[in-house]
């Protein structure tokens, strides 16, 4: 097995002070008490069926004609409910709508965790997997919750966020240029929320998966988020949290940059998540650039790497005092 180097080995630890910088030492940790449920809640809808049925029947032709990427399988792929994954789905009761779209956030494609039996991880519980969309501001945030132990997606967290500082006829185009190709321009009209609130309810999310908590003491339960490249965390996320107005969450000071760990465990460069799928051999599923499509693949390539052996380990770090000065880990990284 690869062993990685690495500077520094220190605990990951996402901190319970979700909304300010503190050194690690003032922090307390996250407890781990209750193993994180599978349950998810179907809220009231904000949209009517019709609207519903017109965004997602395009979602699947725009899928459906991406025929290249459609995998053989013996049971058919669906496009997820993107009303669902968000909490909004109104039509769980509609067999037909059932059969038509994912519900679950069971992987596609996913590997036997018979397959999975080494250490992965020296510290972390789960790994967050974390793939944001938009260039101008961030248009969606999906997180994937992975359990370190089985590689079973156990949870996960999807919105897509309304732009702060944009007219209404800038949202609309860059909506229609970066998501009507994909046919879920409606849905995110329908669902998108502002940054603030989508950090507001992500913090939620965290503390009813004891992700996080206000308790001292207990057993430690921690997780660390995992991307494609250093853009999302060191580069974008403190872009919008200024736009927001918002302090930058403490929980965004480390992450895994699975590029570097690719590249460091099989001793090739991936520019991204396309050339890694394509060298492990791993179909893509979905839509490329719909952050839910994209955060699943991710996790697809790091449940391969697993069972290939990888030992995950955080490869970026803010300095606690300077928080946009952040510190690569290993040697051997992406540029
Ligand atoms: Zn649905």
């Amino acid at each position: 097995m690869e062993v990685l180097k690495m500077a520094n080995s220190r605990v990951s630890l996402l901190r319970h002070s979700l909304n300010s910088f503190l050194p690690p030492s003032a922090t307390s940790t996250f407890t781990l008490s209750i193993l994180p449920t599978r349950r998810f809640i179907v809220s009231a809808s904000i949209s009517s069926r019709e609207t519903f049925v017109d965004s997602l029947s395009s979602q699947e032709a725009a899928v459906s004609s991406a025929g290249s990427e459609t995998p053989k399988m013996s049971n058919r792929w669906k496009p997820t409910c993107l009303y669902f994954t968000q909490e909004k789905c109104t039509m769980m009761q509609d067999l037909t709508h059932l059969q038509k779209f994912n519900h679950s956030f069971s992987m596609e494609n996913a590997l036997t965790p018979g397959e999975y039996k080494n250490k992965h991880s020296e510290h972390l519980d789960f790994f967050l997997v974390l793939d944001l969309e938009g260039k101008v501001e961030i248009l969606e945030f999906p997180v994937l919750m992975i359990d370190a132990n089985t590689m079973d997606v156990v949870a996960f967290f999807h919105r897509f966020v309304r732009p702060s500082e944009m007219s209404e006829e800038r949202i609309n185009q860059y909506i229609e240029g970066k998501y009507g190709k994909l046919g879920v321009d409606r849905v995110w009209h329908d669902t998108a929320i502002p940054f603030k609130d989508v950090i507001e309810q992500f913090e939620e999310w965290m503390t009813k998966h004891n992700l996080c908590s206000k308790e001292h003491g207990g057993p430690l339960h921690r997780a660390a988020f995992v991307t494609c490249g250093n853009w999302d965390i060191k580069t974008k996320i403190p872009q919008q949290c200024k736009v927001a107005k918002m302090k930058l969450p403490s929980y965004f000071m480390e992450w895994i940059n699975l590029k570097d760990i690719y590249l460091n465990f099989y001793k090739r460069r991936a520019a991204g998540m396309r050339t890694m799928m394509n060298e492990l051999n791993i179909q893509l599923l979905g839509s490329h650039h719909l952050g839910i499509d994209d955060t699943k693949n991710i996790a697809r390539v790091l449940q391969r790497m697993l069972i290939d052996g990888v030992v995950l380990k955080i490869t970026a770090r803010r300095n606690p005092q300077v928080p946009e000065n952040v510190e690569f880990l290993f040697e051997n990284r992406i540029k």
